[in-house]
C-alpha cells in the first residue's frame, strides 16, 4: 500500500483522514452510532410461579432467574444486530422489583466487540412477569409420581427412629426439581411417593448405607405417552434383620441376639438377668432394635 492509497480513505460523516474504517466510518463516529442497550426493543419476559415464586421459561417450563433470562435476551439483541460473532460481555447486574410486582428493572454492563472495536455501556432494562403455575408445582398439586420407596425391615418391623430417619434422608436428598407428593404409613413400614426416578435411587441408596440393608428395584408399565413408554418404579428398601449381637427391646426386657434360626426365632440373652430366652419369629416382629446408625 503507498502513502497516497492510504490517505485517500477519509469519513463521510465527520471528514476525518484515516486509514481504519469500520462499516466505512472513522473508530468515533461508528462507536457513537452503536447502541448496545436498545431497552424500548428489548421486550424481555419470564415466567414466575404464583405458587413457589420460582421463575421459568420456554414450553419445557425450564427454571430460570431473571438475571439470566436479561444477560441472555441482551445478548441475542447485540447479535442480531450486529453480527452473530460479535463477542457480548455483561456483567454488574442489580436488579429492582417493582412496586406493582409484575415487572423488575435490571441495570447492567455490557462490553461487546463489534468489527473489532471494544464498546462498553450501562443502562437498563425492564423485564415483565407472566403469573403462572410452574411444573413442579402443577406436578405436585396432581399428586404426581414416578417412584415409590418402599421402607420395610428384613423379618421385623422398621422403628419409629429409623422411619423418621429414613424420611429425613428422603427429604435431604431431593435434588431441585425433586419432590414427595404423599407419605403413606402402612403397618409394616412406610411408603414416599416420589418425582423421579433419579431421586428415588438416591434415596434408597442413602437410606441403605446409612441405616444398612439392601434395596431393590422392579418397574411396571403404566402408560404411553409420546410415543414412549412410561413406567412407575418401586424401589424396595430392606433394613436389616435382627443379627447376632443386636440389642433388642421387648416388652420391659433388653435382651442381645445370640443365634439366629432362620424361620423359626432366635436365641438370646437378657442383659440384665443373663438369663437365656428364645424368642419365637413372631414374638420377634414387635421387638424393637436399639438403634445403630452405621455411618
Ligand atoms: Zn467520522
Ligand atoms: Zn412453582
Amino acid at each position: 500500500m503507498n502513502e497516497r492509497e492510504k490517505w485517500s480513505r477519509f469519513c463521510p460523516k465527520c471528514g476525518k483522514k484515516t486509514d481504519e474504517l469500520f462499516d466505512s466510518l472513522c473508530k468515533e463516529c461508528f462507536t457513537k452510532e452503536i447502541r448496545l442497550i436498545e431497552a424500548e426493543e428489548l421486550e424481555i419476559r419470564v415466567s414466575v410461579c404464583e405458587n413457589c415464586g420460582g421463575y421459568f421459561k420456554g414450553k419445557g417450563k425450564e427454571r430460570t432467574s431473571i438475571e439470566e433470562v436479561v444477560v441472555d435476551s441482551v445478548r441475542k439483541e447485540i447479535r442480531k444486530r450486529y453480527g452473530y460473532e460479535c463477542r457480548v460481555e455483561v456483567a454488574g447486574l442489580g436488579k429492582e422489583i417493582k412496586a406493582d410486582e409484575n415487572r423488575a428493572s435490571v441495570s447492567l454492563d455490557v462490553k461487546a466487540e463489534i468489527k473489532g472495536v471494544e464498546i462498553e455501556e450501562r443502562g437498563e432494562v425492564e423485564v415483565i412477569f407472566k403469573k403462572e403455575t410452574c411444573d413442579r408445582c402443577s406436578k405436585i398439586a396432581g399428586g404426581y409420581y414416578v417412584g415409590i420407596v418402599q421402607i420395610r425391615a428384613e423379618d421385623r418391623i422398621p422403628t419409629d427412629e429409623e422411619l423418621a430417619m429414613a424420611e429425613e434422608i428422603a427429604y435431604s436428598s431431593l435434588g431441585e426439581e425433586d419432590f414427595v407428593s404423599e407419605e403413606r404409613t402402612l403397618k409394616e413400614g412406610l411408603d414416599i411417593y416420589v418425582s423421579s426416578m433419579d431421586c428415588g435411587r438416591r434415596i434408597s441408596r442413602w437410606i441403605v448405607k446409612k441405616l444398612g440393608g439392601s434395596f431393590s428395584e422392579s418397574r411396571k408399565l403404566y402408560g404411553r405417552k409420546d410415543g414412549r413408554n412410561i413406567y412407575r418404579v418401586s424401589f424396595s428398601v430392606r433394613l436389616l434383620g435382627f443379627g447376632e449381637g443386636t440389642l433388642l427391646e421387648i416388652e420391659d426386657k433388653v435382651v442381645s441376639v445370640e443365634k439366629v434360626i432362620k424361620g423359626k426365632g432366635m436365641e438370646c440373652v437378657d442383659m440384665n438377668t443373663g438369663e437365656r430366652v428364645f424368642l419365637r419369629k413372631k414374638e420377634t416382629k414387635n421387638a424393637k432394635r436399639k438403634i445403630v446408625v452405621l455411618c
